[in-house]
């Protein structure tokens, strides 16, 4: 079914590069509308940023939710950021048109679940985003760098580092539903290209995982469990070999509240790697967060 979904999309588009398809102008009229309504969204609604336990983000790392619910201070986000923002409303929209339009029947969609919690009254809330065929989707929007090393190799390269809590968002829309999780629908920004992420044939160990993950951390985040970082620093590697630095992991490398989290033991500097002379042995050295500089140490250790 996966793969006859997108056949299909890439069918219509390889046509309507050869000619004009019939394109019925309910779903034009439809896909202005949910661009209009992206808009409005982005820059006429003012942003709810208080903390909300909701199905899209329970299932991140709980030091980041905590971080969140303490209310800590996140780093300002770059302009870039409103625009990413309005891309993925957009893409969703035209993933939209693209799948009805090449004939894809889509049971239901942006319909909002509530699951009961013994932590809420109102429950648990979250919108998925479409069912086909009896299976929930979820539309993601890739960076190409996401596209080609995360979602183009499959479900369990995506869940391995599941930052985002992707595979916790999908399953409690899908559980909720009493339907089955179908996987990801992913668009590369940068190249048009699209995937579709499909769960493996057994998936129960996935699911029973994923669930868990949302109520442990609803349970720890109502219970106010003491905040703990979920990742530690990692020794630094130029060129496979070990640097002696050590620098924090990738994923608080992106997250916003890596300065709340772990305050002056930080420093955003070029990478710290020298040859024998002392001169950085990059040209153009990227900036990494280190936590410790080792030649520092040796400098000191001379001085002494
Ligand atoms: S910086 Fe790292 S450890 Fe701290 S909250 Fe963010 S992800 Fe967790």
């Amino acid at each position: 079914m996966t793969e006859q979904i997108l056949d299909k999309i890439k069918h219509l588009l390889v046509q309507a590069e050869q000619s004009p398809v019939p394109l019925s102008e309910e779903l034009i009229e439809q896909f202005g509308e949910d661009c209009k309504k992206a808009i409005r969204k982005q820059f006429k609604e003012r942003r709810d940023t208080s903390f909300r336990i909701r199905m899209s983000g329970i299932g991140k790392p709980l030091c980041q939710l905590q971080m969140e619910k303490s209310g800590a201070k996140r780093e300002a986000q770059p302009y870039n950021n409103k625009l990413r923002f309005i891309f993925g409303d957009m893409i969703e929209a035209i993933t939209m048109l693209l799948l009805k339009a090449s004939g894809t029947v889509v049971d239901s969609e942006q319909k909002q679940v509530t699951r009961k919690s013994k932590y809420f009254e109102s429950g648990l809330n979250g919108t998925y985003d479409v069912e086909i065929d009896g299976k929930i989707y979820d539309i993601k929007s890739a960076s190409d760098w996401a596209f080609k090393n995360k979602f183009s190799m499959g479900f369990e390269a995506v869940v391995e580092k599941d930052v985002f809590g992707y595979k916790s968002q999908g399953y409690l829309y899908a559980d909720t539903e009493n339907k089955k999780f179908g996987g990801w629908i992913v668009v590369n920004k940068s190249t048009g290209e699209m995937c579709i992420v499909s769960l493996p044939r057994d998936d129960t160990k996935h699911k029973k995982e994923a669930l868990q993950l949302a109520d442990d951390n609803i349970k720890a985040l109502m219970e106010n469990k003491p905040f703990e970082r979920c990742f530690d620093d990692v020794e630094e590697k130029y060129r496979s070999k070990l640097t002696g630095n050590r620098v924090l992991d990738s994923v608080c490398g992106f997250c916003s509240f890596k300065q709340d989290c772990w305050g002056n033991k930080i420093e955003h500097l070029p990478q710290q790697v020298f040859d024998d002379e002392g001169k950085p042995r990059s040209k153009n050295p990227r900036y990494y967060w280190y936590t410790h500089v080792a030649h520092r140490e040796k400098n000191n250790d001379k001085e002494k």
